[in-house]
């Protein structure tokens, strides 16, 4: 038995070869069936333990946003050599930005070190606190610079390689090149972002309270304005509006008068990506509160005290402001256009990506979260191909049979399908085919290729791109570390639609986006939400279900025990007005 197992391991080494093919070797060699089956299992663990395990495969993640971790903390960090890079190295709960814009909650709470998440994973995951400025992905190398430390060469700049790269940057604010925006407005994006606004806020209020200002200069300086009446600049002005109220008017009695604040926003409503109900409560409450909505207003230029706007009716007008939040949507960080122009996506908004994430004609480059958009596959694309595939008989015609046996596969490859049918209230594809073939009966279904063009001519009418939420980032990094963890046995068993312009099956199935909902929280202890199904739900108790669900999403217990311990130091002592 020695000698097996020694003869095994040495006619491995010789010929250089893997346990599987030094099996056949051992079967060859010796003429006793009995011993070679006994020498096959030991000296398989022999080699095994002797040889080097095979190298892991080089996982490179940029961003700890909420694509970025939530892929770090769902990827089996033992399959790969893990490495990420970020210039923060901290995830951020987004949501409660504008919490911490007014003191409700603190900013610590908010925040979780990305090695405190590392820690807690098997395997070595390396962390590196700088930024990305450059992809090379002929080379498969990320170039960075840290602003923390310098090396040798007094730049901070290093190269890593990688097999895969996993980007999940994020996005900047969008100020869509309008003059004085960067230099005179607030963001509301990062964490120091608002940590300023909350700083900039006690600051106007105290330069109000100044000796030698006259009513109007106070009133100017108490003129808090935001641009842009999304999610976020709405959530911020109730915030705001929720602070002067409720704590600093009892503090600067004097000032309780002359503050403003106004909601400025290009579209005809606030909150456009919600329900009309909530739109419309939404500004109601507003105008009750005294928050001016001014609605049709498009921002062309910003100076340190005055903020230009126009509309068609009004023409072109400034107001004196104390401090400006500029919330008007994202656009492409600058390392992500250098790449999208070295990629051939030059003329694009936004970097593209299949439905698997993966970022077009680059080998291992992934894209998730803000930074990315999925190019759905369109049907009317690939109608001859979808065609063939289905007509199995090669008849030149489609059998309702022969349309159901590939149904399921072409719903998951192209979700618009399915989307369709439920938004026209159709029961199934047999209402979608009788639409083309006219009222006949379901057997007597038959599609030529025009007929099945004609049938599907539509449905691409529903392919939208996902919005930049927090929710499709997560959704996106849990659904790429469950493929990175699946990627081996998905070669042997490949749990995708069939390949419409290919043989064989895809390894996965696309990714699918599910929608729990939005909040939109509007002060007063109320706010908004929209749920899946039409589902509207308006008021106090759906401002404790966003206390509920907030509280559920943390990152970790203690986030979770900070915030909830920030929310109850509110309700008991009011918010802190210190200008620190
Ligand atoms: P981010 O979370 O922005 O993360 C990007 C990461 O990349 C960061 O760690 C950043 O430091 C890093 N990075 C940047 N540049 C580089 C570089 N060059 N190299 C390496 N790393 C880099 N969504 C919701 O669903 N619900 C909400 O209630 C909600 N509220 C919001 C409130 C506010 C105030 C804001 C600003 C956003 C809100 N969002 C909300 C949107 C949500 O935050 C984003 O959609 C989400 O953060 C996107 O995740 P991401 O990982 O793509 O980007
Ligand atoms: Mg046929």
């Amino acid at each position: 038995m020695r000698f097996s197992a020694f003869f095994f391991d040495g006619a491995a080494r010789a010929f250089n070869t893997r346990p599987t093919i030094s099996k056949f070797i051992v079967v060859l060699a010796a003429s006793s069936g009995g011993l070679v089956a006994y020498a096959d299992s030991k000296s398989e663990n022999a080699i095994e333990a002797s040889q080097p395990a095979p190298k892991k495969k080089k996982v490179l993640v940029l961003g700890t946003g909420w694509a970025g971790t939530t892929f770090l903390k769902n990827l089996d960090s033992t399959l790969y050599d893990v490495q990420v890079i970020s210039p923060r190295n901290y995830f951020a709960f987004t949501p409660l930005l504008p919490s911490v814009t007014c003191g409700t909650v603190e900013p610590r709470s908010i925040v979780e070190p990305i090695r405190r998440i590392i820690r807690k994973k098997k395997g070595d995951i390396k962390f590196w606190e700088a930024e990305c400025f450059k992809i090379d992905a002929t080379n498969k190398k990320v170039y960075c610079r840290s602003n923390i430390g310098t090396n040798l060469d007094g730049t901070g700049e290093f190269a890593v390689d990688y097999d895969y790269l996993v980007l999940a940057v994020g996005a900047r604010t969008n100020t869509f090149n309008t003059p004085g925006v960067v230099e005179h407005c607030h963001f509301l994006k990062e964490i120091e972002d608002a940590q300023k606004i909350r700083r900039s806020v006690m600051e106007c209020f105290e330069r109000a309270n100044l000796p030698y200002l006259d009513e109007e200069q106070k009133k100017n300086n108490l003129h808090f304005v935001v641009i842009g009446g999304g999610p976020t600049g709405v959530e911020f002005a109730a915030e705001l509006h929720d602070f002067v109220s409720e704590d600093l008017a009892k503090l600067y009695p004097a000032t309780r008068d002359l503050v403003k604040i106004s909601v400025i926003q290009h579209g005809e409503h606030i909150l456009t990506m919600f329900d009309k109900r909530v739109t419309n409560f939404a500004e109601e409450k507003f105008r009750r509160d005294g928050i001016e909505v001014k609605t049709g207003f498009k921002v062309v230029n910003v100076t340190d005290n005055l903020i230009t706007m126009k509309n068609a009716t009004a023409g072109e007008f400034s107001v004196p402001y104390g401090m400006a939040v500029w919330s008007t949507g994202i656009g492409t960080r600058p390392v992500m256009m250098d790449f999208m122009k070295q990629i051939g996506q030059a003329n694009r908004r936004v970097l593209a990506t299949d439905e698997w994430l993966r970022v077009h004609e680059c080998d291992g480059v992934y894209a998730i979260g803000d930074c990315a958009t999925i190019n759905q596959r369109k049907v009317m694309e690939d109608i001859t191909a979808i065609f063939k595939v289905a007509d199995k008989d090669n008849s030149g015609k489609l059998t309702l049979k022969e349309i159901q046996d590939v149904l399921e596969d072409i719903c998951i490859r192209y979700p618009q399908v399915e989307l369709y049918l439920k938004s026209n209230q159709m029961s199934g594809i047999v209402d979608l085919l009788k639409g083309a073939k006219g009222d006949v009966q379901k057997e007597s279904i038959e599609l030529d290729i025009e007929e099945f063009k004609k049938a599907l001519a539509n449905v691409d009418s529903q392919v939208k791109s996902l919005p930049a939420t927090a929710q499709v980032a997560a959704q996106q990094g849990n659904y790429l570390a469950r493929c990175f963890n699946k990627m081996k046995d998905s070669e042997q068993t490949p749990e995708g639609p069939l390949r419409i312009t290919e043989s064989g099956r895809h390894h996965f199935r696309p990714f699918c986006y599910k929608h729990f909902g939005q909040f939109a929280p509007l002060g007063g202890e109320q706010a908004a939400a929209q749920l899946p199904g039409d589902w509207i739900s308006i008021g106090h108790s759906t401002q404790w279900l966003w206390y509920s669900v907030y509280a559920s999403k943390q990152v970790s217990w203690r986030t979770r025990a900070l915030v909830i311990s920030d929310w109850t130091r509110r309700f008991i002592f009011g918010r802190d007005s210190s200008c620190i």
